[in-house]
This record gives C-alpha cells, sequence and structure tokens, in this order.
C-alpha cells in the first residue's frame, strides 16, 4: 500500500494538471444553445405605463400632481385648529409663515390619508431656551378636528447642539422614535422634511388592525425608516389608538416658539 504522503502530491498534480487542460480548451464555435424560454416565471410586466408626473424645477418644488397647501402667499388651505370656522392666525410676509405664539394651531381645510408631504422650516436664529423650549413646533399627522393636538407628531426643534430626550429631537416621531441621526442645520437656517406616512387602519369595532408608519428624510437623510407608530403621540402617559377616519387633517404645532414654514405641499398616495 502506498502511504498517503506519497498519493496526495500525485493527486494533487492531476488535479492541476486536468485545470491547465481544461483552461487550454479552445472556445466553442457555437454560442451555447437557448434555454427553452428564457423569460420563464419572469414577473410580468404591469399593463399600464406609471402615471406621467412632471418634477419641479428646483429640487422641493411641487411637482406637477401635489397639493400646494402653502405657496407663500396666504393661508387659505388652513383654519385655526382652535376654531375651524376661523381663519389661521398665523402671519404670513414675504413668502414665509410664522407660528404667533399663543394663539394655538392651524390644520388644512383639507383631510388626507397617505401621503407625502414636503414642508419647510425654520427655528429663530436667536437661540433662547433649553430642550424642548427651544425652537419647537411639530407637524401633526391625521390630527384632530379640535384643538388638542392628538395625531401623530414628527418633532419640529431646534436641535442644533440642544440635548432633551432623543426621542422628542427634531425629526423623532415625538416620544416613540428618535430619529436615526441629527441631521439638523445651525438656528436659523432653513430645513426640509420630506416624509412619507401611511395613514393606520381601525376595524369597524375601532381596533387599529394596521398602524401608521412613517418615513422621513431630514435635509435629504433618512431619519425614520418606515417606523411604526405605537399610537397618538401624547406628551404624557403611554400612546394609544383611537379610532379615526383614514383622512384627516394636517396640522402644524403652536409650542409657543416663533417658528418659520415655507414650501409644503403633499402628494396624496
Ligand atoms: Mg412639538
Amino acid at each position: 500500500m502506498p502511504s498517503s504522503s506519497r498519493v496526495l502530491p500525485l493527486l494533487g498534480m492531476l488535479v492541476a494538471a486536468s485545470a491547465i487542460a481544461i483552461a487550454q480548451q479552445p472556445a466553442p464555435a457555437q454560442p451555447p444553445a437557448p434555454a427553452p424560454d428564457p423569460h420563464a416565471n419572469e414577473v410580468p410586466a404591469p399593463k399600464n405605463p406609471p402615471r406621467v408626473v412632471t418634477p419641479g424645477d428646483a429640487v422641493g418644488a411641487p411637482p406637477s400632481d401635489a397639493i400646494v397647501l402653502f405657496d407663500g402667499k396666504d393661508l387659505s388651505n388652513w383654519v385655526s385648529e382652535k376654531d375651524a370656522t376661523s381663519p389661521a392666525p398665523w402671519t404670513v410676509a414675504d413668502g414665509v409663515v410664522t407660528v404667533k405664539a399663543g394663539s394655538g394651531g392651524i390644520r388644512t381645510t383639507r383631510a388626507f390619508g397617505d401621503i407625502q408631504l414636503h414642508i419647510e422650516w425654520a427655528t429663530p436664529s436667536e437661540v433662547k431656551g433649553n430642550g424642548q423650549e427651544r425652537g419647537n413646533s411639530g407637524v401633526f399627522f391625521a390630527a384632530s378636528t379640535g384643538a388638542g393636538g392628538s395625531g401623530y407628531e414628527v418633532q419640529v426643534l431646534d436641535s442644533y447642539n440642544n440635548p432633551t430626550y432623543w426621542h422628542g429631537s427634531a425629526g423623532s416621531i415625538y416620544k416613540q422614535h428618535a430619529p436615526l441621526v441629527n441631521a439638523s442645520r445651525k438656528p436659523g437656517e432653513w430645513q426640509v422634511y420630506d416624509v412619507v406616512f401611511h395613514a393606520p387602519k381601525f376595524d369597524s369595532d375601532g381596533k387599529v388592525i394596521k398602524r401608521a408608519t412613517f418615513t422621513v428624510f431630514h435635509n435629504g437623510v433618512l431619519i425614520q425608516d418606515h417606523v411604526e407608530v405605537m399610537g397618538m403621540t401624547t406628551h404624557s402617559g403611554p400612546p394609544y389608538y383611537k379610532a379615526h377616519p383614514e383622512k384627516m387633517p394636517l396640522a402644524l404645532q403652536d409650542h409657543g416658539n416663533p417658528i418659520r414654514y415655507r414650501n409644503i405641499w403633499i402628494r396624496p398616495l
């Protein structure tokens, strides 16, 4: 019997020699025969082409199918959150709407379900206060139709070197999901949220059967990656769901700070 110490090198040489022989074989004269149906079992293409949407002229400008909620001129698409029969009480000047402290929030006249939202905002350049008292406002999705600020808040806050509880900083889903990163610009600089919101669904008994979700980009940076909302973003106590129509207004919060907003548009999804 040959010992394994002799057989193994011999085997190695044979393998190497056959590899060289295969590599030296000429390429076949003909391409290989095609498979019987190379497209078998593929996902079929949709019957209809995607709807054409003309993008805005500049980055952030509303595309052709957007509903513009604020174009810098007036608040005709908004009402007072305290009293929906009253016009929105905030100040419009120079293409910008500014929170009028103490007047209450404003909400849209129309209701929306699943939406893509673009909104630009700026906190005061003169820094006053700390934590939650510094440049606080908020965008409320599925906001209630009365005062009280229920709904699901994407927090607006001056979070530039401003520690607070992190699930209450800029871009948080208030007290539920901290932003993945802090993409805040300096106080006074314009910032952008691009948000995809899917409204929750309730059964006929008012029980939530599909939770709301948020995806949020802050100044182009992903900060909420399709997170599930646990319920209304309450300030105190645990979040919980309370049944509401699928389509609800969008609201902006008066938290007592003169936050500026501009270029607000949505696309129903
Ligand atoms: Mg807020």
